[in-house]
């Protein structure tokens, strides 16, 4: 059915993609008056599209006019009874009266938030403060526990700061040499590939994705470790650069700390060895080795690939000295960065929804940082909660002893997203309230108890921080259907039906983005010096951007890396295999990842007709060798069974994957998640689950 909203300019409003974290710009513009659309999507010149978009930005007007649109709060009389539309102030008043009573008899720590790496900084902010203020609850973590965590540990590890990419990403335009590693950029970021032209590109994955073959077309590398082996790899790699005589000894002395303890673990790594472990040949990596060391210009970019493992982080180290040992962060024409995937996945990690930080990206046990963000809000650092669980620890202690028994979602859709999905339904199904906010009835929305419709991309006004820290605005186009409200307007309903003062709590985006501001001052990502104005103005600002005057700081370890001595850390790292190693009853290894047509959970592009028929339903990629050994053939329905569950999904036979290797892509609810056979086992350090590697055998399905 179209939807017919106001488009409130009638000209045209210049915003970005709602989907990931390239967030190209494009153009909205007034649909025709019989269309089924309220506005048409135009590419819009910008530095990191350059005018392109992936069929996922071109049909983004579709997710405004979606059918099964919420328009009205939804609760159910009871648990199991189905839910029933109601009106926002009983909604409102039915959740602040329930997580009254919970804090009132279970203390503060028996409710919870749950946030997400697509809501715009404002809400991301307003989320963590409303958490730790109106609730006083530590408990508040974000899907983008789930997305990158473990790069931006391992970034804070080597650098002090943790920016996705630390340079613009037209810096890879000039690159001779670019080495993805786990990022299969072709098909979740294409319109990246236009700066990646001229570029000799390494690509490495266990999978021939579309960007490994563009790099085969072009005479460039794939390099195809076993999954979970490419922390061995990156170690073989750093012994060939010392023993290849690529290490820049002048950069490691000068700009860099640890070389010596990270080499002792290094020189046990060599090549013939992490050939035996990895499968990719010595000489290959020597060739991506020589490539990346001599190249005058060449980039190393990690994705999710290398990081959603237990050593995600660990892996992203073992890149990182590599890069260090080439010297190429913040160097001309040289650096390591990581490719962040949410749409402000950036921005969503740096404004306090994160457990662990205050806004700012300030460490939550800093008592400078907690004293500088209490006087923001006009409260005692006392009352400020300490650090909470980690996302997948969160939703696992749901209904437990001692865990919350309240949970509010925004924005987020863990009932498909979060690893375990039968065991993360169980723990959502035995909380005591369930509440989420999304602007449809995703898979999670239909089991809660309470569901506020709320407003969606081109409906408001916002900011997001892309891949590369650049602060860019969202603009509103079109006024939400009757009935609907923001985010920000939920959460302050909220806090003050829970005692806050109304004025602490702003509905206006660009009140919030202000305090958001001004919270931000000082910490290592700094927005201070930003405002709308300057953003509508054109100017392309990249945090730090610590006062009105400054211009931003596009490459942000040019002058020297963000530890007190300037220097970046070599961090030694020690080959740990995966949690879950095959064996003889589940002996296929189980990965996952992105399709060029959905985004996350689906809960948005299986809602948009053109990206459904394009990519219709869940498939399970196995290698044609594979499964005719075991009695299978391509187009035919199986159990992907591992020891948590089962997901059927339809075979699809393809040569280009490992013989010991199967893929699934996670975008498919129901009994085709991926989720329902991933591992929960975490990175000690980013508390990462290991989405990319679990054991499993295939079944006919039953
Ligand atoms: Fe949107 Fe990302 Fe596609 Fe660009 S690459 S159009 S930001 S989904």
């Amino acid at each position: 059915m179209s939807d017919r909203r106001t488009v409130i300019n009638e000209t045209a409003v210049a915003t970005h993609c709602p989907y990931c974290a390239l967030q190209c710009a494009m153009t909205l513009r007034r649909a025709a008056p019989d269309g089924a659309v309220p506005v048409t999507v135009e590419p819009r010149d910008f530095a990191t599209n350059r005018g392109g978009l992936c069929q996922k930005g071109w049909t983004a007007a579709a997710v405004l006019a979606v059918p099964d649109r919420l328009t009205t709060p939804l609760a159910r009389p009871r648990r199991g009874q189905p839910l029933e539309a109601v009106g926002w102030d009983d909604a409102l008043d039915l959740v602040a009266g329930r997580l009254s009573a919970l804090r009132a008899a279970s203390g503060p720590d028996s409710v919870a938030v749950f946030g997400s790496g697509g809501l715009t900084n404002e809400k991301a902010y307003m989320l963590g403060k409303f958490a730790r203020i109106a609730l006083g609850t530590p408990e508040v973590d974000y899907n983008g526990r789930f997305c990158m965590s473990s790069a931006a540990a391992a970034g804070l590890r080597a650098f002090g700061v943790d920016r996705g990419l630390p340079f613009p990403v037209t810096d890879l335009g000039e690159a001779d040499v670019v080495m993805l590693v786990g990022a299969n950029v072709a098909e979740t970021m294409p319109p990246l590939l236009g700066h990646l032209a001229t570029a000799v590109l390494v690509v490495v994955d266990p999978r021939r994705t579309p960007t490994a073959e563009l790099a085969l077309s072009r005479g460039g590398l794939h390099l195809q470790p076993a999954a979970g082996t490419d922390m061995v790899l990156a170690l073989g790699m750093l012994h060939l650069a010392v023993t290849e005589d690529l290490l820049d000894r002048g950069y490691v002395e000068s700009r860099t700390t640890g070389f010596a303890e990270t080499w002792a673990h290094a020189v046990h790594w060599w090549p013939e060895r992490a050939e035996r472990v990895t499968g990719v040949a010595a000489a290959d990596m020597r060739s991506a080795v020589t490539l990346l060391g001599r190249a005058p210009r060449a980039y190393l970019l990690t994705g999710r690939g290398t990081e959603q493992h237990a050593t995600g982080t660990d892996s992203v180290s073992a890149w990182i000295n590599l890069a260090l040992a080439l010297g190429m962060p913040g160097s001309t024409g040289r650096g390591y960065g990581c490719l962040t995937g949410q749409g402000n996945g950036q921005g969503g990690r740096e404004h306090g929804q994160k457990a662990d930080q205050l806004p700012g990206y300030r460490q939550i046990n800093d008592p400078q940082a907690r004293a500088h963000v209490a006087r923001t809000w006009g409260v005692d650092p006392a009352d400020l909660p300490g650090p909470g669980r980690s996302a997948y620890e969160l939703l696992d202690s749901l209904g437990r002893p001692g865990g919350p028994r309240a949970l509010l979602v925004f924005g987020s859709n863990i009932a498909v997203s979060a690893p375990d999905a039968r065991r993360v339904h169980a723990r959502l199904a035995a909380s005591d309230l369930l509440v989420v906010a999304d602007f449809v009835l995703s898979e999670t929305a239909a089991m809660a108890d309470v569901v506020l419709p709320v407003t969606q991309w081109a409906e408001e006004d916002g900011t997001v921080t892309n891949l590369e820290g650049r602060v860019l605005r969202r603009r509103r186009a079109v006024t939400p259907p009757p009935g609907v409200r923001s985010d920000l307007w939920v959460l302050h309903q909220l806090a003050v039906r829970l005692g806050q003062p109304a004025d602490r709590f702003p509905v206006r985006p660009d009140a919030a983005f202000a305090e958001l501001c001004a919270a931000s001052a000082g910490g290592a990502a700094d927005y201070a010096g930003l405002s709308y104005t300057r953003i509508d103005a054109g100017e392309a600002l990249h945090w730090p951007c610590p006062a009105p005057a400054h211009p931003g700081t596009p490459r942000v370890f040019a002058r020297g890396f963000g530890h007190a001595d300037g220097r970046a850390r070599f961090v030694p790292v020690r080959q740990r295999g995966p949690a879950e190693p095959p064996d003889d009853d589940y002996p296929l290894t189980a990965t996952t990842g992105r399709v060029l047509a959905h985004y996350q959970s689906g809960a948005q592009t299986r809602r948009v007709p053109e990206l459904l028929s394009a990519a219709p339903e869940a498939y399970v990629e196995v290698h044609p060798d594979t499964a005719a050994r075991l009695g299978f053939s391509g187009g035919e329905l199986v159990d992907v069974v591992s020891r948590r569950g089962a997901a059927t999904v339809r075979l699809r036979c393809e040569p280009g994957i490992r013989l010991d290797t199967v893929f699934l892509p996670f975008h498919f609810a129901g009994r085709h998640s991926a989720n329902l056979v991933t591992n929960t086992a975490l990175d000690p350090v980013s508390r990462m689950p290991e989405f990319k590697f679990c054991a499993v055998r295939l079944e006919r399905a039953r």
